[in-house]
């Protein structure tokens, strides 16, 4: 197969460039120096045009056919994670405490070697537009990007992405029709009180009670019936009650929490009714609450035609596929894409006893890079037939 060959022909080069990705990660909305890196690697396979600072620092690299078609734009994520790498290998991070521990920079890799592929066989008709996004880990890139100006010529008829997968068989393709992953949003909860003194509490106004009540509350909510048709999950990840002074009776409180949702109208629901019970446990006592919310990632969905493209292209390929039945509990913002266009996404088996993703011995396996290219070359084979001759220049 003249494609397999010519990927496998570039797979060191990819895996050079991978490393060094992973040498040299940036948080969120910083991936200035992972643009530059991006752009030298794939200048030689001369896209048709260029777009960069889209959405911050991303940047969309397009290959075009000779007749008009569909667009099929493939997304990957930019950013790394403030997590200090535990790993002891050459090409571990060099910045301190920040890390490439949710494989993005494999993620990246495969994008790059599509480009390879792509500057070979460009699409007989349509296009296909590499987007590399920022800012994917704190749920903002994508709405960045969407709102970008630079987007609107852009918009993509189809659009796919990956992400790898620990806990699932190395290699093997992970999909599911319809929701893929939660919607997730952070909810946080302020109260005021009055502080007085300890041995006087009901001269004050203290938020402890509330407190407690409220932290049962919101766990407990998953479980109300209007909320548990669907999965749903409530944890609370932080709380602070007054300050660590035996004199004084506590006056504030903060209590922040997760929510997640197998869609956004569960996600709606959940929201509605957390509200409803800080409410209920601060009336009548004097005490002040303000809400605010974070990270707010939209559900990823995936649209029934997209998901057919790409179990499809699984097949057609031979690589095994495994179909779960739930969606998993994470976050993705190519949830806001979904929700745009016709989308999907799905995951690629990272070995079951891998590291989990987010922890400080993550490491992306370089097997996989051949794998995602060829899956998503399938996929654009299949909707825009590549050129299988190398175009004249
Ligand atoms: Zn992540
Ligand atoms: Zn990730």
């Amino acid at each position: 197969m003249y494609k397999s060959n010519l990927i496998e022909s570039f797979i060191p080069d990819l895996t050079g460039l991978r490393r060094d990705l992973h040498k040299n990660p940036e948080l969120s909305g910083k991936e200035e120096n992972t643009a530059r890196i991006i752009l030298d690697f794939v200048s030689r396979f001369e896209p048709d045009e260029v777009v960069c600072g889209i959405g911050g620092h991303g940047l969309a690299l397009i290959f075009t056919g000779k007749i008009a078609g569909p667009t099929v734009m493939l997304r990957c994520d930019m950013d790394a994670l403030p997590i200090r790498e535990d790993n002891g290998f050459s090409y571990k991070s060099v910045i301190p405490n920040v890390s490439h521990m949710c494989g993005h920079d494999g993620h990246m890799a495969i994008l790059a070697g599509m480009a390879a592929v792509l500057s070979h066989h460009r699409p007989l008709c349509g296009r296909v537009v590499l987007l590399y996004q920022p800012a994917e880990e704190t749920g903002q890139g994508a709405s960045l990007i969407l709102n970008d100006l630079k987007f609107k010529s852009l918009k993509p008829d189809y659009i796919f992405a990956l992400h790898n997968l620990p806990g699932y068989p190395m290699g093997k393709v992970i999909i599911k029709p319809g929701s893929f992953n939660c919607a997730s949003r952070g909810m946080v909860i302020n109260l005021r009180g009055k502080t007085s003194h300890a041995a006087h509490p009901e001269d004050g106004i203290s938020p402890a009670i509330p407190m407690c009540r409220i932290i049962d509350a919101l766990s407990s909510l998953p479980s109300a019936p209007e909320i548990n048709r669907f999965f749903s999950l409530v944890t609370v990840v932080y709380a602070r009650l007054g300050k660590a002074a035996f004199g004084t009776a506590p006056g504030d409180a903060q209590i922040m929490a997760t929510l997640r949702t197998e869609n956004d109208d569960q996600m709606t629901l959940l929201v509605k009714n957390a509200i409803q019970h800080v409410k209920a446990s601060t009336r009548g006592n004097g005490l002040c609450h303000e809400i605010s919310w974070r990270d707010e990632f939209a559900a990823g969905i995936n649209h029934d035609k997209a998901f057919e493209r790409v179990k499809r292209a699984a097949h057609a390929i031979g690589i095994g596929v495994v179909r779960t039945k739930r969606p998993f509990r994470w976050s993705e913002d190519f949830g806001n894409f979904t929700s745009k266009f016709k989308g999907a996404m799905f995951g690629l088996g990272a070995g079951e006893d891998s590291p989990q993703l987010h922890n400080s011995n993550y490491d992306f396996p370089d097997g996989l890079i051949l794998t995602g290219i060829s899956i998503f070359l399938q996929i654009v084979d299949d909707i825009l037939n590549l050129n299988p001759d190398k175009p004249e220049k």
